[in-house]
């Protein structure tokens, strides 16, 4: 479990990527993190990008129905102009962002804010996503959660995709994607 850093320098601002498959509570873990912050009196701003209307227009909404405010944005230089006077930043589903985020998340941090991003680490092919690799480098503290595989139990790394659409952005639904392992998803991969 994440513990939260407790910097003795006041200007200090830092990144953390929490990161995983499809269903691996991404978005939980990353509720979790704000809703301390709100309990700590800290001024959070949640941001996520446009495209994802899953469940809600305004809120960031985990797979299990936990929801926090939140504002959409089409682009990552949207986030600056709307972050002021905070304490803490996060953002979820930050994959799908343009690769701009990295510097847009960069330069919070260097301006003393915690930024918790959130996001999947790979695609359906198993292809880093997106900006995520780039996050993930600039993080001081990266936390990866899994899924549990649902051909056989095991812990799941990675987003199995079972349409036969092909684009990169399908937004996840339960009966669009479901995780696996290792050895199931390279296995469904050769069939
Ligand atoms: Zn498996």
């Amino acid at each position: 479990m994440f513990i939260e850093f407790n910097s003795q320098n006041r200007k200090a601002g830092w990144v953390e990527v929490i990161c995983g498959s499809m269903f691996s509570g991404k978005t939980e873990e990353l509720i979790r993190r704000l809703r301390r912050a709100i309990i700590a009196n800290q001024k959070v701003e949640i941001f996520k990008p446009d495209l994802d209307k899953r469940y809600s227009d305004t809120e960031v909404v985990s797979h299990n129905q936990n929801a926090i405010p939140s504002t959409p944005v089409t682009s990552s230089q949207q986030i600056l102009l709307l972050t002021t006077e905070v304490d803490v930043v996060g953002i979820d589903e930050a994959q799908f962002f343009d690769s701009g985020i990295t510097e847009v998340v960069l330069e919070l941090a260097n301006r003393g804010i915690r930024v918790v991003v959130a996001g999947l680490d790979m695609d359906y092919t198993g292809t880093p996503f997106g900006p995520m690799p780039d996050l993930l480098a600039a993080a001081e503290f990266i936390t990866k959660v899994h899924a549990i595989c649902q051909q056989c139990g095991s812990l799941a790394n990675y987003s199995h995709r079972i349409t036969n659409q092909s684009s990169q952005v399908l937004v996840g639904e339960k009966d669009s994607y479901e995780p696996r392992c290792r050895s199931c998803f390279y296995e469904g991969e050769s069939r």
